[in-house]
């Protein structure tokens, strides 16, 4: 009859009890937006998610990159009938050369007049007749033939592994802090993935730091926007805080006053645009400011959740994560950020709270980051 592809979500959004339509509903949402001008038809049987559409790979592409959807199967569905299912279960093993297979069957249709297993043994044997190179391996077979038999019934062996995660949307939201580096948009991917609602905020000092860094920041945000739809971007002025810090400050202790000012800034933003919590890239022990008490002097001014979850990776997994969700190129290209122009030589690796507060405290960091916060820009 026709092709389809049956969309999988993830286990744990069958958890979800009483709020599993809510879940369902936002993915259902998130698909329509991912495939945009793309014609299809959206079947459900019985709680099953199918799609139909002219060009398969097309929507197979965009449908990889939606959160919640954990595997996509190409499905043909046929006549409930025990011929027609036969019939395309053998030429669906067909393209496989050789190997071990088994039949799975769901029977969702309880008046079709045979039960699951007499339908596997059924389709099995006929599989085993007509082919030359097969055999069945129940335990750890090379690949699965998947028959579900629903109003119409299905069958499929081919299955795509798709990415996984919560619909993007159902779990509160977040304000990244997005630097051009290679770090802040993988934490941002995987708050994402977990259905965070991501803002991004960026620090830029200009003119120590280039328009070019500001596009790549908005290169990477569009990037990111390929898995969530919009995104709103937010870029604070630095330069100001940052020659206030070197003018006043200990160089040694810049850095770590440095970032509690973009933790402030993050936090205020989050307040004023109704955001829940903060995300930030860093990896404890990766550099001098993420040591365990760099982090801790940091939270110290933040007065909501900050979530770090790259907190337990190395670097070169993280690097790994990076070009898999295809912000690498981007974020090596060599553009000056605002940490790297005014580096100390010697940064304190063990700040204490009540030092770093006393040694700020010769600054008005109240009309700072308020002055900071207003003349931020939006992009989206
Ligand atoms: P990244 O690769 O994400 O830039 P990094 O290894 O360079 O991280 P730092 O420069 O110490 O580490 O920054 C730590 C985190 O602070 C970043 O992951 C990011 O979340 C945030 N951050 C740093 N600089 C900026 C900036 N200019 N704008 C926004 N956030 C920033
Ligand atoms: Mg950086």
């Amino acid at each position: 009859m026709r092709k389809l592809l049956l969309l999988k979500y993830a286990s744990e959004i069958f958890l979800k009890g009483l709020n599993k339509g809510k879940f369902e509903k936002k993915l259902r949402d998130n698909i329509k937006n991912v495939l945009g001008k793309t014609k299809y038809d959206f079947v459900v049987d019985e709680g099953r998610w199918f799609i139909g559409c002219d060009d398969m790979d097309e929507a197979i592409a965009k449908l990889k990159k939606v959160f919640g959807i954990a595997e996509i199967c190409i499905v043909d569905e046929v006549e409930p009938d025990m011929d027609s299912i036969k019939e395309q279960c053998l030429k669906s093993i067909q393209q496989n050369s050789g190997g071990t297979f088994k039949v799975v069957t769901k029977r969702a249709n309880k008046k079709f007049p045979l039960n699951s297993m007499e339908v596997s043994r059924e389709v099995g044997a006929h599989i085993l007749k007509n082919t030359e190179n097969l055999t069945v391996d129940v335990r750890k077979p090379d690949f699965f033939v998947n028959v579900e038999i629903r109003d119409s019934a299905y069958v499929y062996s081919k299955r795509i592994k798709a990415i996984g995660g919560m619909p993007y949307g159902t779990n509160g939201s977040t304000m990244l802090m997005l630097s051009g580096g290679i770090d802040s948009p993988v934490a941002g991917y995987m708050m994402a993935r977990r259905g965070v609602r991501l803002n991004c905020v960026y620090f830029h000092s200009h003119p120590y730091t280039s328009e070019r860094a500001k596009e790549k920041v908005k290169e990477l945000a569009r990037i990111l926007k390929g898995y969530t739809g919009s995104i709103n971007l937010y870029v604070a002025p630095f330069t100001e805080i940052q020659m206030q810090i070197i003018k006043n400050c200990r160089e040694d202790e810049l850095t770590i006053i440095m970032r509690r000012f973009m933790m402030r800034i993050a936090c205020k933003l989050a307040e004023k645009y109704n955001v829940d919590s903060v995300t930030t890239g860093e990896s404890v022990g990766q550099v001098a400011s993420q040591t365990m008490e760099g982090l801790i002097v940091s939270n110290d001014v933040a007065d909501r959740p900050v979530f770090r979850p790259l907190i337990a990776m190395d670097k070169v997994d993280i690097m790994d994560e990076a070009r898999k969700i295809g912000t690498y190129e981007t974020s090596i290209l060599p553009y000056e950020d605002c940490c790297t122009i005014f580096v100390p030589k010697h940064p304190k690796t063990k700040p204490r709270v009540s030092e770093i507060r006393k040694a700020e405290s010769v600054l008005d960091i109240e009309s700072l980051v308020e002055e900071a916060v207003k003349n931020t820009e939006l992009f989206n």
